[in-house]
């Protein structure tokens, strides 16, 4: 070996396996690579590091036909280095990056008390006394401008509304949509539209106005009714479940146009996962089904302990074997927790942020104020400008440098930073009171549940190639 040599050792990767086949998740390029024979030993043969000659030696001694091919091949895709590679950890996005999507805030209103709130509940970020509780027409039709102006580039933008309890301000959502769709429709665009309700203000009139719009529709729903109860409740104390089910089976019967997908938040007690997905997907009919356990201190009487994570992890798998299955036949399963995270490796994202907090989106409160997301909406603390004014772009860098996987040390030697990037700000700054530090509470969590995903890519990817280049219509269409 000679100095000027170059020594080839291996690249940061993440080996598994999946359908009786090897495959390598690529850390620096977030993307997936299959090992066949020769690779598999080219791999095994680099060592403590071996030059170009010397593993063309190991791997003809090995019976390896095209070893100058082979070495060519995981040179190229990075899984062997000499440490002569450009650097390419995702770069600082650009400061006038376009939006892609708007959260609207309609009201700070809500006609439930659900404990664990992020909005009302012990960990709020909002400040919203002496703000105005419902959004009125004339900021709303400005943040529709503004959205528009600030997404030059993009020929469909997409508006979600917000709460508080989003159905509210209805008479609202009604006018925004119309003068959103002729605004765009000048301009030669489009808008798509989703909201988030608790489904209690819903009405056959309402229901007939979504469809008719192609308005995505998510209910937050934590499952059977002694489950559902338990937190989602009235400020009486009563349970929701009652109101909402029948209002949910018509909204699924009636609205034709879009997926109507459930959203459960997990919390102590609410962790019967499986349960909560049969009732939600087989007994009321939704489309697609996600789960997030609550965002809170861990002291929170409602917080999940470690051992209820686990738990929920066991499930989660559960259910991530039956979508295998589903999607070996070609349907789609409705679990989407795993469907996300599959669309995520279909584009091969590999993030410099967590979302698209402060980047591709932005929320705006009912007074006007712009947030990283709707869930720093309405705080002074994390206000990055005001509708009028448009985004302090000072503010805006502050956020996204914080937020860069390349200021968070601790995910440096992670092979889930690809499509973790650190975790939700929102998360981060109510667990360490910073929007931008890292959630390492459960990294151990994050990577098993990224690695099934991962098993999962790989196995369709071996088995039923064709339903991943089907994918994003099929989720669409589910
Ligand atoms: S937060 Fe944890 S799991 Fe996520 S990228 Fe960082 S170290 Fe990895
Ligand atoms: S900061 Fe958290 S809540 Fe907000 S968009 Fe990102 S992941 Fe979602």
């Amino acid at each position: 070996m000679t100095a000027a040599e170059p020594v080839y050792r291996l690249g940061e990767f993440h080996a598994l396996k999946a359908a009786g086949r090897q495959f390598l998740y690529l850390v620096p390029a977030g993307a997936i690579f299959e090992l066949d024979d020769a690779a598999a030993v080219l791999l095994d043969s680099v060592g403590g590091g071996a030059t170009h000659a010397e593993l063309r030696q190991r791997l003809e001694a090995r019976g390896v036909a095209e070893a100058e091919d082979v070495i060519e091949e995981l040179r190229a895709a990075r899984a062997i280095v000499t440490g002569d590679e450009p650097n390419n950890t995702p770069a600082e996005p650009p400061q006038d990056f376009p939006l892609q999507t708007l959260v609207m805030n309609l009201t700070n209103q809500c006609n439930l008390s659900c404990q664990y709130c992020y909005e009302f509940g012990e960990d709020k970020v909002a400040t919203p006394e002496g703000k105005p509780k419902f959004m009125d027409l004339e900021t709303a039709k400005s943040s529709v401008d503004f959205l528009l102006e600030q997404s030059a580039g993009r020929g469909a933008v997409h508006i979600t509304f917000f709460g508080g309890e989003t159905l509210m301000n209805f008479p609202l959502l009604k006018q925004v949509v119309a003068y959103a769709n002729d605004r765009a429709a000048r301009q030669g665009r489009t808008i798509d539209f989703s909201l988030t309700t608790n489904a209690t203000l819903l009405t056959p009139a309402i229901i007939e106005f979504l469809s008719e719009n192609r308005i995505g529709v998510t209910v937050s729903m934590d499952g059977p009714p002694e489950l559902h109860d338990k937190l989602r409740v009235f400020a009486n104390g009563r349970g929701s479940y009652d109101i909402i089910a029948p209002r949910v089976k018509a909204l699924i019967a009636h609205h034709r146009t879009r997926p109507i997908t459930a959203r459960v938040t997990l919390t102590r007690g609410v962790t019967d996962v499986v349960r909560i997905f049969r009732h939600l997907k087989q007994d009321l009919g939704f489309h697609e089904v996600g789960f997030a356990p609550v965002t809170t201190s861990p002291d929170r009487l409602y917080a999940i302990d470690d051992r209820g994570m686990d738990g929920v992890l066991d499930q989660f798998h559960t259910l991530a074997e039956e979508w295998l299955e589903y999607a070996l036949r070609g349907q789609m399963h409705g679990f989407s927790n795993v469907s996300d995270t599959i669309a995520e490796l279909v584009q091969g994202v590999n993030k410099s942020h967590p979302c698209g907090a402060a980047l591709g989106l932005v929320g705006v409160g009912p007074s006007g104020d712009i947030a990283p997301c709707h869930r720093f909406v309405d705080s002074d603390t994390h206000a990055l400008g005001h509708i009028s004014r448009g985004i302090d772009r000072a503010k805006q860098r502050d956020f996204l440098s914080r937020g860069h996987i390349n200021t968070k040390y601790d995910c440096h030697s992670c092979w889930a930073r690809p499509l973790c990037a650190g975790g939700c700000h929102h998360e981060a700054f109510v667990r360490y009171g910073d929007t931008g530090h890292p959630n390492l509470h459960y990294c151990d969590w994050i990577r098993d549940w990224t690695e099934t995903c991962l098993k999962i890519y790989c196995s369709l990817s071996a088995q039923n190639p064709e339903f991943l280049d089907r994918f994003a219509e099929r989720k669409a269409l589910a």
